[in-house]
């Protein structure tokens, strides 16, 4: 028997074609798409709406795929990393971070990365593929599987907030990647919305117009320097698309306001991009911007050619970062004994750490 196709991470106009292929009625696709996005069926014998005859035939043709885990790990902290193994062998992270309000997935866009940014692990990978659509939505699928969120539930989700911050550049990528993002922010299945979505570039500029207009979701950009002549040391992409052209990008990037903020990640790296003044070179570049900037304590890796900033350092930045009205919340370090890729890892929100200096207070 050939092998059975995969229909998650086909497009509505994709599985329309395909049921059409099959001479099924037009409203045969909508119904399948509910099932498998809202209901989360991976069982064409559980599709009930479906004709009898027509489950059986879907189920000699399609399959409705999750991909493999190669481990499963849990922190401590409650955060939950999955290594995800594809047929050909090639690995990816998931991990879910929960929070007192929220649940975030860090999703990962690409086998590897080609990037080579100096800090990061995924860059010292050799073997690099792009995720295909299935592989991206796969990612949300199984995270859904695991928390038991089937069907999408509308009110207290474990999983409300996506961001592409794991393995890979997103917008290397893009076409899978808005295959997939628009999979998840449809009404009529995982339907979490744009505002709860924020894909991470580390600048990737004649791709960003595109992604605000067509996706609409939040930006992040991986800043992490303040000068050319750094950026293009931990980031090597800025030697194609400098500061000047990469904060223009974020200007002009549709939708941005004061509500929705650009968020600048920067990760604080001991005597390399920590000093007072850099921070206030950081405040002068945002001006203009409605920005918010994520300061990232560095995740060290073995044989990683850097440390991560004291304690001190990293309050002082963010003392003249908040001082000039930008939140930079100082993130809480989370799930450091699964060790995982996600630039989220590292964060936890202002509102958490708030409350666990509460819980401090209380307890003192
Ligand atoms: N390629 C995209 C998205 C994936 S990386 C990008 O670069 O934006 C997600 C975030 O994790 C980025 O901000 C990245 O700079 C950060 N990151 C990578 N390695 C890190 C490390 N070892 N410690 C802290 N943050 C890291
Ligand atoms: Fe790639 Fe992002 Fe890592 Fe740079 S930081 S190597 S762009 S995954």
């Amino acid at each position: 028997m050939a092998e059975r196709k995969d229909l998650v991470g086909l497009s509505r106009d994709e599985l329309a074609a395909e049921m059409k292929a099959m001479g099924a009625e037009p409203f045969r696709a909508r119904q399948l798409w509910h099932w498998i996005y809202h209901r989360g069926a991976t069982d064409f014998a559980a599709m009930t709406t479906l004709a009898k005859s027509f489950r059986a035939e879907l189920a000699e043709r399609y399959v409705v795929g999750r991909p493999g885990v190669a481990r499963a790990l849990s922190s401590v902290d409650g955060t939950r990393k999955w290594l995800l193994r594809f047929p050909d062998g090639q690995e990816v992270e998931c991990v879910h971070i929960p929070e007192e309000d929220r649940g975030t997935l860090c999703v990962s866009s690409q086998v590897g990365c080609t990037l080579t940014c100096k800090f990061c692990h995924t860059g010292t990978q050799r073997l690099v593929r792009n995720l295909t659509a299935a592989e991206i939505v796969g990612q949300v699928m199984l995270a859904r599987d695991a928390l038991g969120e089937w069907p999408s539930p509308q009110d207290d989700r474990q999983l409300t907030n996506i961001v592409l911050m794991g393995m890979g550049e997103p917008l290397y990528n893009y076409e899978n990647v808005a295959t997939a993002l628009r999979i998840v922010m449809d009404h009529e299945g995982l339907s979490l919305s744009r505002r709860k979505i924020t894909l991470s570039t580390s600048g990737v500029v004649p791709m960003i117009a595109r992604c605000g207009e067509e996706l609409g979701v939040n930006l992040a950009i991986s800043l992490h320097a303040v000068t050319d002549a750094l950026r293009d040391v931990l980031v090597p992409l800025n030697k194609k698309y400098p500061l000047a052209e990469l904060l223009e990008a974020c200007r002009a990037y549709p939708g941005s306001s004061n509500a929705r903020r650009i968020t600048f990640e920067y990760v604080m790296l001991k005597d390399v991009n920590d000093s007072p003044a850099e921070a206030r070179e950081l405040v002068r570049l945002l001006a203009g911007i409605p920005a918010k900037v994520n300061l990232i304590p560095f995740n060290p890796w073995p044989g990683a050619p850097y440390e991560r900033s004291s304690a001190a350092a990293i309050q002082r930045f963010a003392d003249i970062v908040n001082a000039a009205g930008y939140s930079a919340p100082v993130r809480t370090p989370r799930g450091e004994d699964i060790m995982a890729a996600c630039g989220q890892l590292k964060s936890a929100s202002v509102k958490r750490r708030k409350s666990e200096l509460l819980r401090e207070a209380a307890a003192s």
